[in-house]
């Protein structure tokens, strides 16, 4: 049997895509490039916004037209925030899914299509309990497939209940894994040539796991723990809540040579009246203290941020707010989204939402700003040195790209360097998105 996976969204699906992989391959799956060379198709999907789900109901269009020809079993399998937030719908617009499984019930999917071929079953089944524990206790299959860099998701789930987001509706309360389960982990991707880790949780500075002694451990206890493994060369971690950051994480940054100096910090908006609204739990003053806190025990830390514009009540105030904001902060990178109501969200329900068109305009300003300063801080290094950590083969011929500890996209030609390798670059220009440099001898 054959399969074919097509992860949409965040890193934590990515995660969930390659722990399926592992399992389906471990029960003696094949993993095929092309859904027409399938039995199999699992789209792990996002729900995050409303165009995200309406792009897995073109692509169930597609793999409809192949089952209707293959003369074979040809499964459909739903997985993720979509199938868990929204199965009903599936089931009404999509009769021809096979198999609906949650994010939380991953660990099922070699039995559930073992069965479902087996019994020959007819009928949609649906799995989207939530039990993150029992997830990441029934995980199995021989690690595969893994890159010089990989993600390992330590936490899932939220308690913030932010207005907008469908995320605690979709995996559920925060659940930490132990420091053991994280540990072995670790080691088994270095064992695969996994020189990078990028720790995930929806919340992840609000890791809270159980410790070898059974006391408990938070973000920066983990940190230092992962940082004393043999052959783990940079460790990362995403996505954190202004909230939640405190000197432990700022000690860490400073003492631990391979925490890399970027921090995603999603602040959404600038504006105190919004950041309410959204039930964000903090302020646009506590925001900035936070960054300078951080700037204080690591000066070259960059951040990065997430941005909504058009949140329900926006006035043109509050969006000059969340300006002021970024001109303050002076962002390495950020995402920046227009406001896209999400069924079952408090915020969906919230009269005075804001026209489509006054979202455009502002999303327009706000990207200009944004992209004003990447592009700042990239200039900034030219003629200076990076430490890049080579992942893959470039477009061009010779090629090879990197990752800077800014999480620069770096490019060079490849002498005497492979994948794999960590060397110092000097860069030379700046492309759109990424540097160009040379490697220093
Ligand atoms: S903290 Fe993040 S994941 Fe949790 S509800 Fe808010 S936006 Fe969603």
């Amino acid at each position: 049997m054959r399969f074919f996976i097509k992860s949409y969204g965040c890193q934590m699906n990515s995660y969930d895509s390659q722990r399926m992989s592992d399992m389906l391959a471990g029960v003696g799956y094949e993993l095929v490039p092309s859904p027409e060379d399938a039995n199999v198709v699992v789209l792990n999907t996002c729900s995050i916004r409303d165009k995200a789900d309406e792009k897995v109901f073109s692509d169930l269009g597609r793999l409809k037209s192949i089952k209707d020809k293959s003369s074979e079993d040809f499964l459909i399998v739903v997985a993720g925030c979509m199938a868990q937030l929204r199965s009903q719908d599936i089931i009404k617009r999509a009769p021809y899914v096979d198999i609906i499984l949650g994010p939380q019930n991953i660990q099922q999917i070699a039995a559930i299509v073992d069965d479902f071929i087996k019994n020959k079953a007819l009928d949609t089944v649906v799995s989207t309990s939530m039990d993150a524990n029992s997830k990441f206790n029934q995980l199995f299959g021989k690690f595969s497939n893994r890159s010089v860099s990989e993600f390992l998701t330590i936490q899932e789930g939220c308690d913030n209940f932010c207005t907008y987001c469908v995320v605690p509706y979709t995996r559920g309360r925060e659940f930490s894994r132990s420091v053991a389960d994280i540990i072995n982990e670790t080691k088994n991707l270095i064992s695969l040539g996994v020189r990078e880790i990028t720790l995930l949780g929806q919340n992840v500075n609000s890791y809270n796991g159980e410790d070898l002694g059974g006391k408990s451990c938070n973000l920066s206890g983990l940190l230092f723990r992962l940082a004393d493994i043999d052959g783990l060369k940079r460790l990362r971690y995403t996505t954190s809540n202004p909230k939640d950051v405190d000197c432990s994480i700022a000690e860490a940054h400073r003492d631990i040579d391979i925490l890399m100096p970027s921090l995603h910090l999603p602040v959404q908006s600038g504006s105190d009246a919004i950041l309410r609204k959204m039930n964000r739990k903090y302020t646009q003053g506590e925001y900035l203290r936070c960054i300078d806190m951080l700037r204080s025990y690591r000066p070259d830390i960059a951040f990065s941020s997430d941005f909504i514009v058009g949140f329900p009540g926006e006035t043109d105030e509050d969006f000059e707010e969340t300006l002021e904001l970024v001109k303050k902060v002076n962002y390495a990178q950020a995402y920046s989204f227009k406001y896209s109501p999400r069924p079952g969200t408090a915020a969906a329900k919230m009269n005075d939402q804001i026209s489509d068109d006054v979202k455009s305009e502002r999303l327009q300003i706000l990207q200009d700003l944004l992209n004003d300063q990447q592009s700042q801080f990239n200039e900034n290094f030219i003629g200076r040195c990076l430490k890049v950590l080579f992942v893959k083969n470039g477009k061009h011929e010779n090629q090879l790209v990197g990752r800077s500890e800014y999480s620069h996209a770096v490019s060079v030609s490849a002498d005497n360097v492979s994948i794999g390798d960590i060397a110092s670059v000097r860069i030379t220009s700046v492309a759109s998105h990424s540097l160009i440099g040379t490697i220093e001898r």
